[in-house]
This record gives structure tokens, C-alpha cells and sequence, in this order.
């Protein structure tokens, strides 16, 4: 079925960089017969998933959607896709993103842009735009994604579909191409937030290849799959439904907080202080974690070499140069700059202060309220080709998102109606430190 509809759409939209037909036949046929003999008996033996191009998949292209890492076939497998794998998962493919996950709209990719399966003249959001479309348009039952500032729930918003992001540690980043390592975590995308709570069991874990996963008291979250929110406490930060939001989006965000009012939530408004530092906190932090993690594509030890050069620097400079798009590039310079000698005090570590502060000021609202309610992203998704023109403007796009990474908080994004153009909405619940059980009970009184 998965195949059939890839047939149908895929040639429209785009979701996939690498589509891997015969070994997910021949996979499904092993699958099925562990599941016959009752070797596998949970939920997504079976079940085809999607996998964005950031997680190493053993003898499987991984690109990162860049011409770097073009011709890349790791020689092993990703924690969290291993534990989808021990499930009986099968692999159709792997999905397309922004270049090294820097982007917010799938057009970064070095293998063409991505397209909003609800109206191909838009962009899926992202960067996990590919895995967000492929679950939108069905062309498999669920996705993984990473979200280093937004990139699993603003493409699912995007793109009409759940994705959640965990608190930070909860899903291995081993073999996770690493963009911003303190802030990247790898989470679920799917139809529903009960196959997100399914998913989200299989694939978190304590790994101690990752030094930043953290041992968990319980891996369940399926037994939040409650309908009942009463006597819940939603806030509504004030600060994020002021200028420059949509508002249509606005609109549907509080509808939706009179269905949870309804369902006999308690729900206020309250003020969110530091929002307007989240950004440039962001993209210095982001920015300079990257520009480390990504010296090590040289031309050397991975994927692309320029053809002619004379010497070591020059083929290094050339290498990279060719192999890297306008996004990466730029990020790679701020955040060289941003821990430049003489300017790591101003830049970076002023960052981690207001990344510090951000995280206080989250902690004073969750000790008020249960889980929060927030715009995915100030509009509904935009048309292709306006984004990547004025970068800055892309970057404010990731407002309502980034300070959930900063913190280090779960989030998920839901469908709360679309927009008089008819494209999807999305609404944020985010939660404290390991209340991914509150976000999913809220969450799921909509279904
Ligand atoms: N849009 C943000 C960025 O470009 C977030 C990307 C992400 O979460 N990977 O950095």
C-alpha cells in the first residue's frame, strides 16, 4: 500500500532522497514470518516507517540531504532506528530535509525541494519536511524526524500531521548526524498522537553510546492515552499571541483551548518572559555547535572530494566549498565567529546565560501549570520560493519553537483546523522536563 501510493504521489511531492523498494519487500517477507511464528508480537512489527536523512542506516545512502555526503553509506545503524528495528519495523526509505537540518522549509536540500502534499505550491515546512510530507501524503504510516529548533513540529503543523519532540536525552543521538548536539533530539511523526505515544516507547532508551541519555524512571507513555483533562492547568503564554501572529492561527489555537476549558481543563493566560531573546540565544548556540560538529566533513574521512587541487588545504577548501549549500556555509562562519578569541565572551556565552535564563523562566511556569499551549509557527505554511531569499525573516519564523530545545523540553504539535486557503494549523503543548505523559493525555483529548 505504501509503495502504491509513493507510485501515485511521489513524483509530486518529493518526500524521499533514498526509496529502498526491494530490500522493505524483502524485509516485510522476513518480518511477517516472525510474526506468524510469534516472535513479534508488539504494535509496529511490520508497520513501514520513513526515516529522515540524518540517522545512519547500515548500508542505506545517508545524505543529510547534502552533496557532502552524497555518496555516504554508514556502517552501522542509529540507536533509535535499531529499536525500531528490534520491533519489526520496516524501512521504505529515507526522507529529505533541509541541508544538515539548517532550514525551516525542506528548499535547503542539495536533491530539490520538498512540496506540501495539502497544496503542491507550498513548502512542507521543516527541516524534517520530507518525513512530515511522506506521513501527510501516505506514503508510510509514520516517520522519524529531528528537532534541533522546531524541525519535527513545525513541518508536522506544516503539514497537518503529529509530531512530538522529547525532553533532551530521552532518545539516543547515536548515529544521529549531529547539528546542534546540545539542543538535537530525535522524535516521532505520525497520523496521530496515539501512534506518537507507541512510537516514542519504541524508540527512546538509555544508550550509553550517547553520554547526554538519560536513565529514565519508566519508558511508558502509552498509559497517558486518557481522554480525561480535568483539572489540568493549561497556561497560555500572553507573549506569544501578540505581533506577528497570524490570525487565523491565533484563532484556531484558542478554539482550542475552549474544547480543553470544555473537557474541564483550567486555563489561563500568563506572561512568558524572555521570549524575544529565544532567537539570537538560538542561532549563536546552534550556529556554533555546528560549525564544531561539521569541520569533520573535509573530503577526507567521508563523502565528497573536489577533483582538482593542489595540496591538503586547498583540496579541503575546495571540498568543502563545493560540498556544502549557501545555508551551511553561512552558519558555518556565524558560528566560527561566535567563538572566535575576543568574541566568545560577548556571543556564546552571553547565549548560554539567556539559554539559562529561558530555562528559569520555563521552570516558574510549570510550577503553575501542567502543560502550555503555543503556536507551531507565527503563519500557516508559506509558498515555495519566498523563504530563502531574507534568511533573518526565516529565522524569526522559529519564535514559538527554539526555546523548547533551549530548555531542553518535550513539545508536540497537533492539528487544530487550517486557514481560509485551506492549509493545515498546527498547536503546540508543551511540557516540563519528562511530562511527555501530560502533553500526550492533553493532546489526545482531541482525537
Ligand atoms: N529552523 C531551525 C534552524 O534552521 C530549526 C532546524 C531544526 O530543528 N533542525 O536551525
Amino acid at each position: 500500500a505504501a509503495f502504491a501510493q509513493i507510485d501515485r504521489v511521489e513524483a509530486d511531492v518529493h518526500s524521499y532522497v533514498t526509496i529502498d523498494r526491494e530490500g522493505a519487500i524483502k524485509r516485510a517477507d522476513e518480518v511477517q514470518k516472525l510474526i506468524d511464528k510469534g516472535v513479534l508480537t508488539g504494535p509496529l512489527a511490520g508497520v513501514p516507517v520513513a526515516i529522515k536523512d540524518n540517522m545512519c542506516t547500515k548500508d542505506m545512502l545517508t545524505t543529510c540531504s547534502s552533496r557532502i555526503l552524497g555518496d555516504f553509506k554508514p556502517t552501522f545503524t542509529a540507536e533509535a532506528v535499531q529499536n525500531l528495528e528490534k520491533a519489526g519495523a520496516v524501512i521504505l526509505g529515507k526522507t529529505n530535509m533541509d541541508e544538515f537540518a539548517m532550514g525551516s522549509t525542506t528548499e535547503t536540500s542539495y536533491y530539490g525541494e520538498t512540496k506540501n502534499p495539502w497544496n503542491l505550491k507550498h513548502v512542507p515546512g521543516g527541516s524534517s519536511g520530507g518525513s512530515c510530507a511522506a506521513v501527510a501524503a501516505e506514503e508510510c504510516f509514520y516517520a522519524l524526524g529531528s528537532d534541533t529548533g522546531g524541525s519535527i513540529r513545525q513541518p508536522s503543523a506544516f503539514c497537518g500531521v503529529t509530531g512530538m519532540k522529547p525532553t533532551y536525552g530521552t532518545v539516543s543521538r547515536y548515529g544521529l548526524i549531529a547539528y546542534g548536539s546540545s539542543l538535537d533530539q530525535i522524535g516521532p511523526i505520525a497520523r496521530d498522537v496515539t501512534d506518537c505515544a507507541v512510537i516514542l516507547e519504541t524508540i527512546a532508551s538509555h544508550d550509553k553510546k550517547d553520554s547526554t541519555s538519560i536513565a529514565r524512571e519508566t519508558y511508558d507513555f502509552t498509559s497517558a492515552l486518557t481522554e480525561d483533562v480535568k483539572g489540568m492547568k493549561i497556561g497560555i503564554p500572553r507573549d506569544y499571541f501578540g505581533e506577528g501572529l497570524d490570525s487565523e492561527v491565533r484563532d484556531a489555537i484558542y478554539a482550542a483551548a475552549k474544547v480543553l476549558e470544555a473537557k474541564g481543563a483550567i486555563v489561563e493566560e500568563f506572561d512568558l518572559s524572555l521570549v524575544q531573546y529565544a532567537i539570537p540565544a538560538y542561532y549563536v548556540i546552534a550556529s556554533a555547535e555546528a560549525s564544531s560538529n561539521l569541520s569533520r566533513f573535509d573530503g577526507v574521512k567521508y563523502g565528497y572530494r573536489t577533483e582538482e587541487y593542489e595540496g591538503l588545504h586547498n583540496m579541503y577548501k575546495k571540498s568543502r566549498s563545493e560540498g556544502f549549500g549557501e545555508e551551511v556555509k553561512r552558519r558555518i562562519m556565524l558560528g566560527s565567529f561566535v567563538l572566535s578569541s575576543g568574541y566568545y565572551d560577548a556571543y556564546y556565552l552571553k547565549a548560554l546565560r539567556t539559554k539559562a535564563l529561558i530555562k528559569q523562566a520555563f521552570d516558574k511556569a510549570f510550577a503553575e501549570y501542567d502543560v502550555i499551549l503555543a503556536p507551531a509557527s507565527p503563519t500557516t505554511a508559506p509558498e515555495l520560493g519566498k523563504s530563502l531569499s531574507d534568511p533573518l525573516k526565516m529565522y524569526l519564523g522559529d519564535i514559538y519553537t527554539v526555546s523548547v530545545n533551549l530548555a531542553g523540553l518535550p513539545g508536540i504539535s497537533i492539528p487544530v483546523g487550517t486557514d481560509s486557503k485551506g492549509l493545515p494549523i498546527g498547536m503546540q503543548i508543551i511540557g516540563d522536563c519528562f511530562a511527555e505523559k501530560k502533553i500526550i493525555r492533553a493532546a489526545y483529548s482531541f482525537e
